[in-house]
């Protein structure tokens, strides 16, 4: 349990009682402050106030009196309109901070290396926890993904803390540590919640903020992906304005003179102006694509900066087994691959996947995103046949039409049996992939993204179990 002795004897008010703020309720209470703990939907007030944790109507107390408000990272503050809370406690002078922030004020002794962007996150933080954890370090991997920050173990001096960071986390933040700040990439996201473009860049950016901690860093590296401008701008303006920060260039396009970068698919590390070749990433299963070889790239830069060898690193690289949902390969049987990438809630996304694979059978549907397919269209000589589920089918059967041949499936269990049917009944000698990446929300027809891809695997599962039976029968 992180102890949080800064607080301690003083009352914090705690709003939002989904997990992260249920994590901090509870440290917060171990730590021997007074909590004050609210949510605007009564069941989360119920479910918490059952786990024991001291639900308090917050408009009923003196909210100057708190030592802080810890706001859950969901609860807008700023934009498109501030929660009246947020509103009342800046008029009381109260400030308003988030869960990142009471750990930075606990652990700043620990090494902290913090991942944020647009797209890539989840998988370079974890990729980097699984390169130190192979390097024998005591890491806590955590954030915005997996486990609230205060449910992490506390590692003091010589751990380490590998932790997504959220544009909304990154707003609640003022004192994190950062070693290694880690900027992937910038792309229109989240806008109603940072009143547009310039804010949510300005957001990003949060991440190489100076930060007035008890323990500086002794070194401080900002890892920057240089493949879109936004982020060529913020490093210019981080060379100017911060020259005590090593910055390190990541790019899949370009060689990028001190950085790390990928050409022809080879990892190239020219951090000691070298251009080593350190391994080639189409050999990397768990991490297909252009996009995750940025990811690899900077996870590179990122654990070669607090000392991890480059050989150790290529190794870990070799051996991460890739996150769920996330172009996973579930099965691969009789030369068709089946994918799970759920993840990909919208186009963009899923146009990463369509990249990666050729003669696909693409699964996808649910509850569209506006502009629905746009922008595909380059895409579609890749996919043999479609298969349409969710809410979405209509509008994508009409934007199918003429490019690609599809069937209404309607739910997932009849699409995956359509699709293996098929796949297997077209498939020439260069095999098949079955892909789930749905361009679309889960909602329509799961409780979220992770529920509808257990169900593919599940219906993958099936599938093959049918006819393993019929083949025992006959
Ligand atoms: P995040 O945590 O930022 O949402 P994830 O690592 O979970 O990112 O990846 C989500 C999806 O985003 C992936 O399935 C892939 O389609 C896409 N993606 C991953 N990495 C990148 C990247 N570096 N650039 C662009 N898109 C990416």
């Amino acid at each position: 349990m992180i102890d949080l002795f800064a607080f301690k004897g003083y009352p914090v008010a705690v709003m939002g009682l989904g997990r992260s703020g249920l994590a901090a309720a509870a440290a917060l209470q171990a730590s021997g402050a007074e909590v004050w703990a609210w949510d605007d939907d009564p069941q989360r007030r119920a479910d918490a106030a059952a786990a024991g944790v001291p639900v308090v109507d917050l408009d009923t107390v003196d909210l100057g009196a708190a030592a802080a408000l810890v706001l859950a990272p969901g609860i807008p503050h700023t934009h498109p309109v501030p929660h009246p809370l947020a509103t009342r406690a800046r008029a009381a002078g109260v400030e308003i901070i988030g869960d990142i922030e009471l750990l930075a004020r606990s652990e700043h002794d620990a090494t902290w290396i913090g991942i944020t962007g647009t797209n890539g996150k989840s998988t370079t933080t974890t990729l980097i926890g699984h390169i130190l954890k192979q390097s024998g370090r005591p890491v806590a991997v955590g954030g915005n993904l997996g486990m609230p920050v205060l449910a992490l173990p506390a590692l003091g001096p010589t751990g380490t803390y590998v932790l997504e960071l959220s544009s909304y986390q990154l707003e609640q933040t003022v004192s994190a540590p950062l070693a290694v700040a880690v900027l992937l990439n910038i792309t229109p996201d989240h806008l109603d919640r940072h009143g547009g473009m310039d804010g949510y860049v300005r957001a990003k950016s949060l991440i190489f903020a100076q930060h007035p901690v008890i323990t500086p860093p002794a070194q401080r590296v900002a890892v920057i992906g240089t493949d879109d401008e936004h982020c060529r701008q913020l490093r210019r303006a981080l060379e100017q304005q911060q020259p005590d920060v090593t910055v390190i260039p990541v790019s899949v396009e370009r060689r990028v003179p001190g950085g790390v970068y990928v050409r022809h698919g080879v990892l190239v590390d020219d951090t000691e102006s070298q251009a080593e070749e350190i391994m080639d990433l189409r050999e990397v299963v768990a991490l297909p694509g252009r996009h995750n070889w940025q990811n690899a790239a900077a996870a590179f830069a990122a654990t070669r900066a607090v000392g991890v060898h480059p050989a150790l690193i290529a190794r870990s690289l070799t051996s991460f087994p890739g996150l769920a949902h996330r172009q996973q390969q579930v099965a691969q049987v009789g030369g068709v691959s089946f994918v799970n990438d759920s993840k990909a809630t919208n186009a963009d996304a899923a146009a990463k996947a369509l990249a990666c694979y050729h003669d696909i059978y693409w699964i996808l549907g649910g509850k569209a995103k506006e502009g629905g397919l746009a922008g595909l269209e380059p895409l579609m000589s890749r996919v043999r046949h479609a298969f349409l589920i969710g809410a979405a089918t209509d509008s994508f059967a009409a934007w199918l039409d003429g490019k690609v041949p599809f069937d209404r499936c309607g739910t997932m269990d009849v699409a995956v049996a359509a699709a293996t049917e098929r796949a297997f009944a077209e498939k020439g000698r260069g095999g098949a992939t079955v892909l789930l990446s749905p361009a679309c929300a889960s909602f329509d027809q799961f409780a979220d993204f992770e529920a509808r891809g257990a169900a593919f695997a599940a219906c993958v599962d099936l599938v093959f179990e049918r006819h393993r039976n019929a083949g025992d029968r006959s």
